[in-house]
């Protein structure tokens, strides 16, 4: 890349054998609901360690899936940590399930065991069933501790992992495992969006060992509908009376979303799966890099908090800066970095300030989240980055912060 192009804060990376397998795939028999579709999602639960992964065509979809999966409804309650994408509550929302906002760490941005103590408190006695970490940046949720807190209690573990593909987690005494796995939790849900990990353009993926929850997924993923014969609840309409099944034949069990990928997203998402290990090998040098070349800025820029035990393979990289200390507004900061070739994003508005949030539960005080979305910037981390072009971005930093 040259040395004066425009890095964008997080960017796809498609090479020629993407090409190749796209356009294979366009010219095969089944642009959707074909071969491909499977074969993508075999290949994902085995880069990832589950048993079961249900593509669809958005991260949002994986969210939602995975709702309905546990069988979210009205009456409800979930609790999110309000420092995250609009998606991670939203999805409990489409199912009529109400939201508790989890405050979150002012340093790392996750939630914390004793958030998640004062959320389970606030909820009071409302049945809470699910609680969805968020693996903000790459970094997980303390899984091994939410999961110790939770299960007696029986709430269930949707985890949002749509920042930490690749990312490898402490999941027990003196052991790891893929995030993805679900080790610790029920459902783990990723974005496939261009600036995530790796890429079908939109889509996402709900990882599951349950084959219950996936045989749901499904259903649910395609209208509800079942075409498989053995499953028909209206044996009159479904077979001849000499007992074949109606070849035309389908049936609507449940009411269900068109949340389908198509075929040829599929196969950019097995041409990029094929690529993970290098993708994720790639985020890890550069983030490695940022560390060490970003120590120099402290106190007025701080790196964010890791999970000890962890190696993570992070989408975002983010920096705390102390804009009072240097004397600049963000968006000055923000514009002065653009100035020099260098894009920056914020993430994110603590979801329960959003108006439709604020609408629906009032005003609430989450300092650790405030505290966070204040200092946040996150600045470009992408495998198509140079050595140099971090370098470049640490420079710019500086100069910016004087
Ligand atoms: C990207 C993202 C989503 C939603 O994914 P889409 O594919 O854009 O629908 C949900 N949660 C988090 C944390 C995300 O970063």
């Amino acid at each position: 890349m040259s040395t004066n192009s425009f890095l964008p804060y997080g960017r796809q990376s498609i090479d020629a054998d993407d090409l190749a397998a796209v356009a294979q795939a366009l010219q095969a028999d089944y642009l959707t609901t074909g071969p491909g579709v499977g074969r993508f999602e075999q290949a994902f639960a085995a880069a990832v360690g589950s048993r079961y992964a249900v593509a669809s065509n958005s991260g949002t979809a994986a969210l939602h899936l995975a709702c309905i999966a546990l069988g979210l409804q009205q009456g409800d309650v979930v609790i999110v940590p309000t420092l995250t994408f609009l998606a991670t509550a939203n999805a409990a929302r489409f199912c009529g399930a109400d939201v508790i906002f989890a405050d979150v760490d002012p340093d790392s941005g996750r939630l914390t065991p004793a958030a998640l103590e004062a959320a389970l408190a606030r909820a009071g006695s409302a049945k809470v069933k699910a609680v969805l970490p968020v693996h903000l940046n790459g970094h997980c949720a303390d899984m091994a501790t939410i999961r110790a807190m939770t299960e007696a209690k029986g709430i269930k573990i949707i985890e949002d992992a749509c920042h930490a593909l690749g990312t490898v987690h402490q999941s027990g005494n003196n052991s790891t495992a893929k995030v993805g796995a679900c080790a610790l939790s029920e459902m783990a849900c990723f974005s496939l969006h261009p600036v995530k990990t790796m890429t079908t353009g939109e889509g996402g993926v709900t990882t599951t060992n349950d084959p219950k929850q996936y045989k749901t997924m499904m259903l649910y993923r395609s209208h509800g509908m079942v075409r498989e014969p053995s499953e028909f609840k209206h044996r009159d309409l479904g077979f001849a009376p000499d007992g074949q099944a109606n070849p035309w034949y389908y049936e609507m069990q449940a009411l269900g979303w068109n949340y389908r990928i198509t075929d040829f997203a599929c196969a950019l998402g097995e041409s990029q799966l094929r690529k993970l290990p290098r993708f994720v090998e790639r985020r890890r040098q550069l983030t490695a890099l940022y560390d060490a070349q970003l120590a120099a800025l402290a106190p007025r820029l701080k790196v964010v908090a890791k999970q000890a035990g962890d190696d993570a393979a992070l989408h975002l990289y983010a920096v705390l800066i102390d804009f009072a200390a240097i004397g600049k507004s963000r968006a000055q900061v923000v514009a002065e970095l653009k100035a020099k070739g260098v894009g920056t994003q914020v993430h994110y508005l603590p979801v329960h300030q959003q108006p439709y949030y604020r609408d629906l539960y009032g005003k609430l005080d989450l300092p650790g989240a405030d505290s966070y979305y204040e200092r946040q910037l996150s600045i470009p981390l992408y495998p198509d980055m140079t050595d140099h072009d971090v370098t470049r971005v640490v420079d710019a930093l500086r100069g910016v912060l004087g």
